[in-house]
């Protein structure tokens, strides 16, 4: 039997019954990762010795009775996500042979857990993307459809999980770098609340909207990881003191009297009918086990896009200003003085559309402009979590597309930046106002590309997504269909 192709939870429970070992599954797991890896290039860095030594460590250590949660399964994470054992790029040559001194809190925690990391994931340069187009490294493919995009930012973690290179994958989210790509890959992939995972050792991008959170092969996977990664850290200031609920515990729950509601506004101009028929069809389902289905309005979903393409550069063009070759990453070579030093080093350690997002963020909050532009975009942001306040008074938790398209194809869209953030109006006012989000698939177009559903939910009521998304996961049973990839 080939391990790799069976889910987190699946692996974990051969695992206690004694029928397999973290190193049997860490082999089936870079077996496989030879066998697809050149058509799908979902890694940076991977590294099979020291799994292979972390997984004979777990294989120790459950054999004593001892270990964690996750003790011997592999999972791989998103290159924004500092790790001591491999470099951390952040998909950009301004970072190429940066190996962080420490691991990020996640990092760690899955460590504690008793993950075998497999290695580091392919992503849009510095989270900023929709289709990994903008990574210097490698653009990974769609295992669905060769030649098309696996989404962005995190599309290396959403291709590694569809493509059974990995049990799991940690991805960031900033604007929909988790849900989009996992919708465009068929996996789950969640958004948590802004505070619920911590943020310390994840490279910055916009600090007010950056969340970590798990891609996975299905809900349940998706619920134990978050358990392994969410919870308080007194090394992220923003990250919040409050328990973290077994989210395994709630998936046999059902969605019977729970009200769903069905935002008009995400169901508007732009939307690929065959991406809305699967998404009602899903909706549907829900309502016939026992949700009650309820229409809401999000009136300010419209300025969305606006406003976060104003505040994420903004907290961009900060964050960014520490590459400056003096302390760590890129410095060109041959430079005369510090100035000239400055300019070419971030000239050409820095990808197109991370210097048009450092020249948007740097023109928004400039003397004279901050008013108009940031001050604004903050006063909408506001609106837009209100809209999300009054909705969740008269429902649980909204059901609607994640994307407008399914995948395209590679190149299509890379020259028309404004298109690609247009196709981010329903992921962006999650981040916004920092509730939670989740793809959960839910069909596939007649080309065979995956659609998903997006499920949001007030603040810290991630227990609702996951109540909703096993129970659409369960109805459609489509978690187990995989992709064929060159033949295997
Ligand atoms: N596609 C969005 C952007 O380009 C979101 C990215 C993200 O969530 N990191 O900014």
């Amino acid at each position: 039997m080939d391990f790799s192709s069976l889910t987190l939870h699946e692996a974990l429970r051969l695992l206690e019954d004694g029928t397999t070992t973290s190193v049997a599954l860490t082999q089936a797991v870079f077996s496989r990762i030879g066998a697809v890896e050149d058509r799908i290039k979902a890694y940076l860095a991977h590294n099979e010795e020291l799994a292979l030594q972390g997984a004979e460590q777990a294989d120790a250590l459950r054999a004593q009775g001892q270990g964690g949660p996750l003790c011997g399964i592999p999972l791989a994470v998103k290159d924004l996500l500092c790790t001591s054992d491999f470099p951390t790029t952040c998909g950009s040559r301004m970072l190429e042979r940066f190996t962080p001194p420490y691991n990020a809190t996640v990092v760690e925690k899955l460590h504690q857990a008793g993950v075998v990391i497999t290695g580091k994931l392919a992503m849009d340069e510095f989270a900023m993307g929709s289709t990994n187009e903008n990574c210097a490294f490698a653009v990974p493919e769609n295992p669905w459809k060769a030649g098309y995009i696996a989404g962005g930012s995190s599309g290396g973690s959403a291709a590694a999980v569809a493509a059974d290179e990995c049990f799991g994958a940690l991805g960031s989210d900033t604007g929909g770098s988790i849900r989009q790509p996992a919708s465009l890959c068929g996996v789950v992939g969640m958004k948590p609340t802004y505070g619920r995972v911590s943020r310390y050792g994840l490279v910055a991008f916009a600090s007010s909207l950056d969340q970590v959170g798990p891609l996975s092969k299905d809900v349940r996977d998706c619920a134990l990881m978050m358990e392994a990664i969410a919870g308080y850290d007194p090394r992220d200031s923003t990250s919040i003191n409050r328990p973290v609920p077994v989210y395994s515990q709630v998936l046999e729950r059902g969605v019977r009297g729970l009200r769903i509601g069905v935002p008009t506004e995400y169901f508007g101009q732009g939307l690929d009918p065959e991406v809305e028929t699967a998404v009602r069809r899903g909706i549907e389902l829900l309502e016939q086990a026992g949700a009650e289905i309820v229409e809401v309005s999000l009136p300010h979903t419209q300025y969305c896009v606006a406003v976060y393409y104003l505040i994420a550069p903004a907290e961009a063009s900060s964050n960014l200003a520490r590459y400056d070759g003096v302390r760590y990453g890129f410095r060109a070579a041959g430079t005369d003085g510090l100035q000239e030093m400055y300019n070419r080093s971030r000239s050409q350690g820095f990808g197109d559309e991370v210097k048009r997002r450092i020249l948007i963020g740097t023109y928004a909050l400039s003397a004279g402009y901050y008013d108009a532009y940031y001050k604004k975009a903050s006063q909408v942001r506001t609106l837009i979590k209100q809209d999300f306040e009054t909705v969740f008074r008269q429902c649980d938790l909204i059901a609607s597309p994640v994307t407008p398209t399914p995948a395209w194809p590679i190149g299509e869209k890379s020259d028309d930046p404004l298109s690609l953030y247009l196709s981010d109006i329903l992921t962006l006012s999650a981040n916004l106002a920092g509730i939670p989000g989740m793809s959960v698939p839910c069909g596939f177009t007649s080309a065979g590309l995956p659609v998903g559903m997006q499920l949001q939910a007030a603040h810290f009521n991630e227990e609702v997504l996951f109540q909703a998304g096993a129970s659409l996961e369960q109805q459609l049973g489509i978690a187990a269909k995989k992709p064929v990839i060159g033949g295997v």
